[in-house]
């Protein structure tokens, strides 16, 4: 398994599919341990992660932290973070779906091999790809879609919440409906500690 994902690792790092290949400094393949029973998508790399080749490093990544740990989840600990394109789209705008499909390929592997049973989609982008078509995140943000046997939800992304704190509260919700979900699913999450 450590291997399969290694030998994935490496391709996606020297990939050329499409043009963000040329402007990006890393290609950010995800982060977190290899046995996660949840993954977060979020849409992809930003100037700090390019720069650094880690996802949700910035800002937003500082925000997220704040959120996992207050369940008890951690990218050290217990889940694993991904994105739905792995280089950053210049000037952070919008990954254009042709870079999306050409790099959807890499994510269904990751998923293929981490085999999770929750994901969590980090705003619209990722929620419209993986969840539905049209999913709006202030109005369907915290419910669960069962998609072959994995459940998924979308909530706000982190860089969203620093521009509308008013929505923090409802991003606080949705964590405590995963961890409520963690528990009723997984084995290893928490690993017996109750919180
Ligand atoms: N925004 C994302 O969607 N992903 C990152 O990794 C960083 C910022």
């Amino acid at each position: 398994m450590e291997n399969q994902y290694e030998v994935l690792r490496q391709e996606c790092l020297s990939c050329q599919k499409c043009p963000l290949a040329q402007t990006r400094n890393h290609v950010v393949f995800g982060a977190g341990v290899p046995n996660a029973e949840v993954v977060f998508i979020g849409e992809g790399p930003g100037e700090n992660e390019d720069l650094q080749g880690q996802p949700f490093v910035g800002r937003g990544g500082a925000l997220l932290d704040k959120y996992l740990q207050a369940v008890d989840l951690s990218r050290e600990k217990n889940i694993y973070i991904t994105n739905m394109v792995k280089c950053r789209p210049p000037q952070n705008r919008d990954p254009h779906p042709d870079e999306v499909a050409n790099c959807i390929g890499y994510l269904s592997r990751q998923l293929e091999i981490i085999r999770p049973k929750i994901i969590v989609c980090l705003g619209r982008i990722a929620a419209n790809a993986l969840i539905e078509k049209g999913f709006k995140v202030t109005k369907q943000h915290g419910q669960w879609f069962e998609k072959n046997g994995v459940f998924m939800m979308g909530t706000f992304h982190p860089a969203a919440l620093l521009r509308n704190p008013h929505n923090k509260p409802d991003a606080f919700e949705d964590m405590l409906a995963l961890q409520k979900k963690i528990r009723e699913i997984c084995d290893h999450t928490y690993d017996g500690t109750e919180l």
